[in-house]
């Protein structure tokens, strides 16, 4: 089985503030809502539930995990769906009220038929969750539990049980098929590509060259959007902890800084991308799974400072022009993120936050060094130094709100990946750590580290910080 991932399905638009315990839990509610319409059973449902297991228990409140179900029980898709209608669906719910299941047949539905079952961790993932629908005798009509494996991927229980993570992608005949980062680089050698070319012949397996270049630019103007949105929102972010959003106010300061001096500050630019993502998916506004929410502002915001500050240097290769290098950024950072998928996980409640952070650190720099010019050689170096210093680290977030530390994890993210990439783009493509030895590395590491560190916020910065 190829471990290639399509860059469709890694970088999906949705909304904030998780793509494990949001967008997958709103595309399991929706595929069960949907299944019932189509098995022609909707009629005779007088009521749904759905219990959430795990680390969707532990920390869906903070994460609108139950106004996810909500939403996707009526029938909405996390990339079409109004940011708007899925904030608060379940919290400000008046019980009793009707739900349009499927967006067309009504059961009164209460805040108390989603339950939490926090300790209860099912044996296939920690994050699951069944969902229910009852007929007016009684009997159930239907039951489904889903795994929502990270990234905004889903599996129903019991079903492709061997692969780690498989989503739709695991079923295509894929051109070039590699299960490696080492397979990887002797396909591109072996066929004469760059590593973005192998990927998007992949792509172009699924869709016309066309479709492939247009919707890698749809997918950088949504980044593009949640990035400038994030620069000029204000305020305070949802959720107890009332964090200020930062990037509005570093932005001014910054374009008066350039204004008064006339120096680009890029590092500063950086983080501030970085911030502005995060901030948006913390109030739940429109964001790319990239490959995560809670990691999210990494890729475009390393994306953003090519765009806007080397893109015209003498460091990016003259030949590219800004879309087709973002298109090379994207293709480069899906086939690497490929490999961690397959390899080990994109999960914080499978592996911590290296999973995370860690993949989306390693996806940028191997990005970035591609369209700076760098070989293959060079990009597997640049993810695999990105990686290597994110071993270990773990998933805690504060009142289980992607916030603290996720927002400002992902701008020192950020800045690993340039730093990864610089150091990679010096050298000669020759070293001594491979990136399958780290992905591997991560995987064990993810299995050995305690649940209180996988999106449980059951121990450290979530335990030791007070929320008031
Ligand atoms: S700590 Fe990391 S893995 Fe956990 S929610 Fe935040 S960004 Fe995601």
């Amino acid at each position: 089985m190829s471990a290639y991932v399509s860059a469709f399905e890694l970088f999906s638009i949705g909304v904030g503030p998780s793509s494990s315990h949001t967008v997958g839990p709103l595309r399991a509610a929706r595929a069960f809502a949907v299944g019932l319409e189509a098995g022609g059973r909707l009629p005779e449902v007088v009521r749904v539930g759905c219990v959430l297991y795990g680390s969707l228990g532990a920390t869906g409140i903070g994460h609108g995990t139950p106004d996810a179900v909500v939403a996707g029980l009526q029938g909405h898709a996390p990339e079409t769906v109004d940011p708007d209608v899925v904030r608060a669906a379940w919290t400000s719910w008046t019980d009793g009220s009707p739900l349009l299941l499927a967006g067309r047949h009504p059961v009164p539905f209460s805040r108390g038929d989603v339950s939490f079952e926090p300790r209860t961790r099912l044996p296939e993932h920690p994050n699951a969750m069944t969902l229910s629908a009852w007929d007016a005798a009684g009997d159930l009509v239907a039951s489904d539990t889903y795994l929502s494996v990270g990234g905004g991927f889903i599996r129903r229980a019991g079903t492709d049980a061997g692969a780690r993570g498989a989503g739709a992608s695991g079923d295509v005949a894929w051109p070039y098929r590699f299960s490696t980062a080492a397979e990887l680089l002797e396909l591109c050698e072996r066929e004469g590509l760059s590593i973005a070319g192998l990927a998007r012949r992949n792509e172009e397996a699924l869709r016309p060259e066309a479709e492939v270049a247009a919707g890698l630019d749809a997918i950088w103007d949504a980044m593009a959007g949640c990035v400038d949105a994030g620069l000029r929102a204000e305020g305070t972010l949802p959720g107890m902890l009332r964090v200020r959003r930062r990037a509005g106010t570093m932005r001014a300061q910054l374009e008066e800084a350039e204004a008064a001096g006339g120096r680009e500050l890029p590092g500063e630019w950086l983080g501030a991308f970085a911030l502005a993502v995060n901030e948006e998916n913390a109030s739940g506004g429109r964001v790319v799974t990239a490959p995560t929410n809670g990691a999210a502002g990494i890729l475009p915001a390393v994306a953003m400072y090519w765009w806007r500050f080397a893109a015209e240097s003498r460091l990016a290769s003259e030949d590219l022009d800004r879309r087709r290098g973002i298109r090379r950024f994207l293709l480069t950072a899906t086939a690497l993120g490929s490999l961690f998928k397959a390899n080990a996980s994109i999960s914080g409640a499978e592996g911590g936050c290296q999973a995370e952070v860690g993949s989306a650190c390693a996806m940028a720099a191997g990005g970035l060094t591609a369209v700076m010019g760098g070989s293959s050689a060079q990009i597997e170096n640049a993810a695999e130094i990105a990686m290597e210093h994110h071993l270990g680290l773990t998933c805690d977030p504060v009142g289980g709100l992607v916030q603290i530390p996720c927002i400002e994890r992902n701008a020192i993210a950020a800045s690993t990946a340039v730093t990864a990439a610089r150091l990679a783009l010096r050298g000669d493509g020759q070293h001594y750590v491979s990136l399958d030895a780290v992905v591997e590395t991560m995987r064990q590491t993810g299995i050995d580290m305690s649940h209180k560190y996988k999106e449980t916020s059951e121990g450290g910065l979530a335990v030791n910080v007070v929320e008031c």
